[in-house]
């Protein structure tokens, strides 16, 4: 094994004993490694050497090349920014696990039309990205819209699964010793929904590598880690 690969592989085995520290026994989260801007190889290390099998992507055309070279038992998340006249690209993939953006009734129905479109077999797990923290430069939805969206996509979109619920949250901070408020937001958005919803059960796609031990301890189930795995990125211009 190269360096390279080997650090890869210690990395991801790292943050899996880190995640079992702090996750309430009897519960299973699954780890997205963030894949954007690293090349291929990197996503082959990772699944040969240490059995990961979620990847998440930013980026449309760059998650549908990765798809066609790697292994097709690679549970694809992707967590970019959707555009409507990409929603075909992207439910074509077969292996994608689940889009984690869906900002909007709109989206989700464009989504919707897609899977149609494409003859998508299996439907496609989306989560509801919420701006728990009310930052401008953030997307997502106001909290305030959890529970109408989640019902538009159960009432609406037939070729859509509600998966689960999904915040970025405000970088650093200030926790004042207590819980992220935007890990208590999201949580209260699942709270939410699943008293509208009977019977629903939503997924908290919250934390990345500076906090995903903390979320973790909020109830996250899926935390998306990149730069603690695959090391830093090129900063975007
Ligand atoms: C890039 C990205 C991540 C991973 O961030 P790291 O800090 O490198 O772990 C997680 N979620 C989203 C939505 C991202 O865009």
């Amino acid at each position: 094994m190269t360096d390279r690969r080997a650090d890869i592989v210690a990395n991801i085995q790292e943050v899996r004993q880190r995640m079992q520290k702090v996750t309430p026994s009897g519960q299973q989260p699954t780890l997205v490694a963030v894949s954007k801007y690293k090349p291929a190889e990197d996503i082959l290390a990772a699944y040969e050497g240490a059995e990961q099998k979620h990847f998440g992507e930013n980026y449309v055309q760059e998650m549908v090349e990765k798809s066609e070279k790697l292994p097709r038992d690679i549970a694809w998340h992707f967590i970019g920014n959707l555009q409507s006249n990409k929603c075909k690209v992207v439910a074509a993939i077969p292996n994608l696990y689940a889009v984690e953006t869906i900002e909007s009734a709109k989206k989700a129905d464009a989504l919707n039309k897609a899977c149609v479109q494409v003859s998508r077999e299996n439907a496609l797990n989306v989560f509801v990205q919420l701006n728990t923290s009310g930052e401008e430069s953030k997307s997502g939805a106001d909290p305030e819209s959890c529970v109408e969206i989640a019902k538009h996509i159960v009432e609406n979109c037939p070729k859509l699964t509600l998966y689960g619920l999904m915040t970025i949250g405000a970088p650093d901070r200030d926790t004042n010793g207590g819980e992220n408020p935007d890990f208590v937001c999201l949580r209260e958005c699942k709270a939410k929904v699943e008293e509208a919803i009977p019977g629903s059960s939503m997924q908290l796609s919250m934390g990345m590598s500076a906090d995903y031990e903390d979320a973790l301890r909020s109830g996250s189930t899926n935390i998306r880690v990149g730069s603690t795995i695959f090391g830093s990125r090129p900063v975007k211009q």
